[in-house]
């Protein structure tokens, strides 16, 4: 498979009343056509912060400082707001956290859809409508011709979020981010959102990265797996070997405190302590404080990506033997 997006040293910082902060640390990774990559760590990790870098969307306080994002070998970060409105939706298309609140509460749900393909494509009239009930459909929203008309509120949580699905794939999209696509969402609910989400990237062909927190989701959708701690990748592998075999505590402590249904009543351990802010960075490993396996390096020194083998890289000390890659 080839690389649709390869992400380079991607560093991210928001100003604050202390000086910068670095939220996005350095990150790399690759999706490459056709597959479904996650990325997966606490809230707060930066992987929203990430997906946002990639799209241009930071707020007026961030910034990124360094690194390159190249979408189909075109660097993004070098790009203008009028070429970038060019590629969100039409190239690369976003799903935000929050569906209850990503849709405009005044607008119908067909003028919404209708107004994003109109940003795109020269249609109009009976023909943008046809449009709109169709991705309602392909969104699995049934009567799609009623829903046309009605307005966010009317909806439940789970229809909206196909609302939102249909919005995203109505440019129909080569790259689809993600972001906590059924957080917000009850457990039926999110198995068919998931659902939609695979036969979609099958029908139109799609790569998506997918932000989550639940390993769950991962186990579920992806191919593999970017872990992000603390504003840095701290392991990448395929997803079979990162629920087997993981390598960073960290991500040892994210499966232990993963339900596992068919293991019936599994111990689930939480990771004791929080993701550190930028400003509480300590000077070695930022997973220190809360890993059961730190050793005295860890205190001073900051790990860096260490490879295992061709598919697995991980930031941790107690792979130091190994070959370096950064
Ligand atoms: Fe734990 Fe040390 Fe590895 Fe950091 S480098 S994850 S503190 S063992
Ligand atoms: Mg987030």
């Amino acid at each position: 498979m080839s690389n649709l997006l390869v992400v380079n040293g991607l560093t991210t910082q928001f100003e604050s009343k202390n000086g910068p902060l670095t939220v996005v640390d350095g990150v790399d990774f690759t999706l490459k056509k056709g597959e479904v990559l996650g990325l997966v760590g606490e809230s707060g990790c930066g992987k929203s912060v990430t997906s946002l870098s990639i799209l241009q969307l930071l707020d007026k306080y961030g910034k990124i400082s360094s690194g390159e994002v190249l979408y189909e070998n075109t660097n993004l970060v070098n790009k203008t707001e009028k070429e970038m409105k060019k590629i969100r939706g039409k190239e690369i298309s976003m799903i935000f956290q929050d569906p209850m609140n990503s849709l405009n509460p005044v607008l119908t749900i067909g003028k919404q859809i209708g107004e994003v393909i109109e940003k795109h494509e020269k249609v109009k009239g009976a023909k943008l409508k046809q449009k709109v009930v169709d991705l309602l459909n392909l969104g699995g929203i049934p009567r799609a011709d009623e829903i046309f008309h009605e307005y966010p509120h009317r909806l439940s949580g789970g229809m909206k979020q196909r609302v939102m699905i249909a919005m995203a794939i109505a440019c129909n999209p080569t790259m689809l981010i993600a972001d906590e696509p059924t957080t917000a969402l009850d457990v039926t609910i999110q198995a068919q959102i998931l659902d939609l989400l695979r036969s979609l990237k099958d029908e139109l062909d799609m790569s998506i990265l997918l932000i989550t927190h639940d390993l769950g989701v991962v186990a579920e959708m992806c191919d593999r797996v970017v872990v992000m701690y603390a504003g840095q990748v701290v392991e990448t592998t395929d997803t079979r070997t990162l629920l087997r075999n993981p390598r960073h505590p960290y991500t040892e402590g994210l499966i232990q405190a993963t339900p596992h249904q068919s293991k019936g009543k599994s111990r689930l351990k939480s990771i004791v302590g929080q993701v550190p802010t930028p400003d509480q960075y300590s000077p070695g490993c930022r997973f220190a404080d809360r890993c059961p396996k730190a050793m005295d390096i860890c205190q001073s020194n900051v790990p860096p990506l260490f490879e295992i083998d061709g598919q697995t890289s991980c930031r941790c000390w107690l792979y130091e033997m190994k070959e370096e890659v950064i």
